[in-house]
């Protein structure tokens, strides 16, 4: 909870922000609130709450740099400041004191918001557009088709089909998609799901009816929701794979969307020929269309994107920390960004520029990369649960060796930045387990304190 100084600084804070930042963010600065008690450490990272997703992308792309200097000047904390996305205030009212003055600021500010709005309906991401995504060998093609979609949506490759590995900018791609359309044929509707965002929201119309009526009524909305539109982007795709009432769903969602003309995309981690368990019918829908594939980009390429994306977070870095981090993360483009993310925050807070020896620093690259082996990994996560190292390599099925395993894959692909080949060689598994396995902890760790401590403990074990 926040006492009676942190609300006095908070106000403060607000109204200097106020002072300094153009009139329009105004109403923006209003809905902000503290996600946690100023003296709270956090990593050196201030975090703060609003349910207007448009405003949090105007202050933290545009405004980051004021903002973080006002707060160190409110309350002489050196903090990165960062922003996340709390729905749950949307209904909290706030009394708001209107001038006539801040009334036209509201007006401007309104009219983003319904920009806001629409992109918010739609689902995508303000970032995720074509000018944003930076062109390379590894994804010319698909770039290529994704732009023809957009310029004639649902006249040729229909469904577009795009797939590549995690963190390679497939949802970047088909989003620049959806931005494109809404830019030139305003009239059309767009809506971008997760595909287990269908499946669950699927099984919640089947689950919560009370009787034959209310299903009837809860699919013909599902339904509606869902083909009433002209463009359909289905994210991660793969995931329904064996799901059976959610593939039958997909199934007609697309024919009837498909039949009317309109435009579908999917994008799955998994390319076409390794989904094993659809039935055949929606696989040859699946290849009515077009696949495109994602591979991974060239060092320039990822240098590249990187160089923008510091731009775009008000941080840009030299070429050189680029390359640098481009050569440091080398298979998947969402790590590259967090490790950028980590050391540009650190930089920040710390006033100095961001080298490669302050980036090799605030990322503990030199510890790491020195010292821990794949032995290391196992010896200690064999420690940790009280197994035999050699079980972790086995195929035994017993609790803490499948737990010791999973951390032991987990520190080997973090850690050692291991590609899933490499580590299925390792662990002797085939690379798909270890993928699915690797990205399924890497789930669970990122909502789970327990487990968060666990891979901590792990980590300051390795360190010693
Ligand atoms: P995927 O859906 O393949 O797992 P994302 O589309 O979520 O990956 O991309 C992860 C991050 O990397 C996003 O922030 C995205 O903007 C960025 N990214 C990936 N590829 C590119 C690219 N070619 N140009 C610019 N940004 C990219
Ligand atoms: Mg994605």
């Amino acid at each position: 909870m926040l006492d009676k100084k942190d609300i006095e600084l908070w106000n403060k804070f607000l109204i200097e922000l106020e002072k300094r930042l153009p009139g329009f963010v105004k109403p923006w600065i209003m809905s902000l609130e503290p996600a946690l008690p100023f003296s709270e450490e956090n990593n050196g990272i201030f975090l703060i709450k609003s349910s207007q997703s448009f405003g949090i992308q105007v202050l933290q792309q545009k405004h980051l740099k004021e903002i973080e200097e006002t707060f160190f000047e409110v309350t002489n904390l050196k903090r990165a400041v960062r922003f996340v996305l709390d729905e749950s205030l949307k209904t909290k009212k706030k009394p708001i004191k209107q001038t006539v003055d801040e009334k036209s600021h509201i007006e401007t500010a309104r009219k983003m918001e319904d920009l806001a709005q629409m992109h918010s309906f739609c689902g995508l991401n303000l970032k995720y557009t074509f000018e944003n995504f930076i062109e390379g060998e590894n994804s010319k093609f698909a770039y290529r088709i994704a732009q023809l979609i957009a310029e004639s949506p649902g006249q040729k490759y229909n469904p577009l089909f795009i797939s590549g590995s995690v963190g390679l900018g497939k949802t970047h791609l088909m989003q620049a998609i959806g931005h494109k359309i809404l830019r030139n044929f305003p009239n059309l509707k767009i809506r971008y799901t997760k595909a287990e965002e269908f499946g669950n929201k699927l099984i919640e119309s089947l689950n919560t009816c009370k009787n034959t009526l209310d299903l009837n009524e809860k699919m013909r909305k599902f339904r509606q929701m869902h083909r009433s539109v002209d463009v359909l982007l289905i994210d991660d795709i793969q995931w329904i794979e064996g799901k059976k009432r959610t593939e039958e769903e997909i199934f007609n969602t697309f024919d009837a969307l498909y039949h009317a003309g309109k435009q579908i995309v999917f994008a799955s981690d998994r390319p076409l020929s390794a989904f094993e368990l659809i039935p055949d019918r929606l696989r040859s829908r699946f290849e009515w269309g077009i696949e495109a594939q994602i591979t991974i980009p060239d060092l320039q390429t990822r240098a590249e994107i990187i160089k923008h994306h510091a731009i775009l977070s008000n941080f840009p870095i030299s070429n050189e920390v680029a390359l640098f981090l481009a050569q440091t993360y080398k298979t998947n483009i969402r790590e590259l960004e967090g490790a950028y993310n980590k050391a540009s925050a650190l930089a920040s807070i710390e006033g100095v520029e961001l080298t490669v020896d302050k980036t090799v620093e605030f990322l503990e690259l030199d510890k790491i990369k020195k010292q821990i082996t794949i032995a290391d990994i196992l010896e200690t996560c064999a420690r940790y649960f009280s197994i035999d190292k050699e079980e972790i390599l086995s195929s035994a099925r017993a609790k803490e060796v499948v737990n010791a395993r999973k951390y032991a894959i987990y520190l080997s692909r973090e850690l050692l930045n291991l590609s899933y080949p490499m580590l299925a060689k390792e662990f002797q598994k085939n690379h798909t387990t270890i993928m699915y396995q690797h990205e399924k902890l890497k789930k669970d760790i990122a909502v789970n304190k327990a487990m968060q401590i666990v891979t901590e403990e792990l980590k300051n074990l390795l360190a010693k």
